[in-house]
C-alpha cells in the first residue's frame, strides 16, 4: 500500500523515537492499561502521532475496559483497514490513511447503541489536542 506521506525508516525512527517507532512503524502493541490516553476523556481531537492528521474525535471515545483507548468511530476517510492474520488471529488492522502508521485494530464488540465497532488504539499512536 502506498501512502501520501512517505519517509524512510531512518527518518521515522528519528522523528518518533524508539517506543513510538515500534508501535507505529513495526506494528507493535503497548501493554494494556499503560497508555496515557486509556482513561483520558477530555473534549478534543486525537491526531496521528506520526503525521498529525486528525483521526478520532473525543465524542467517539468510550471506556471499553480493554486497557487501550477505544473509539466507536473514526473521522471519515482518515483511517484505512487491512486484514491482519498475524499471531494466529483474524483481525482488522487500522492504519493512518496519510502516513500508514499502525494505530491498532477494530473489533465488532463496540457499543450497540452507536456503531457496534470498537477501534482499539495504542496511546502511543495518537496525540490529543483540545
Ligand atoms: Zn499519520
Amino acid at each position: 500500500m502506498s501512502f501520501p506521506l512517505q519517509k524512510t525508516e531512518e527518518e521515522w525512527l528519528a522523528i518518533l523515537g524508539p517506543e513510538k517507532y515500534y508501535i507505529l512503524r513495526q506494528k507493535g502493541t503497548e501493554r494494556p492499561f499503560t497508555g496515557q490516553y486509556n482513561l483520558h476523556f477530555d473534549k478534543g481531537t486525537y491526531c496521528c502521532a506520526g503525521c498529525g492528521e486528525p483521526l478520532f474525535e473525543s465524542d467517539s471515545k468510550f471506556d471499553s475496559h480493554c486497557g487501550w483507548p477505544s473509539f466507536d468511530d473514526s473521522i471519515p476517510g482518515k483511517v484505512l483497514y487491512e486484514h491482519d492474520f498475524s499471531h494466529g488471529m483474524q483481525r482488522i488492522e487500522i492504519l493512518c490513511a496519510n502516513c500508514g502508521g499502525h494505530l491498532g485494530h477494530v473489533f465488532n464488540d463496540g457499543p450497540q447503541e452507536t456503531t457496534g465497532k470498537r477501534y482499539c488504539v495504542n496511546s502511543a499512536s495518537i496525540n490529543f489536542s483540545e
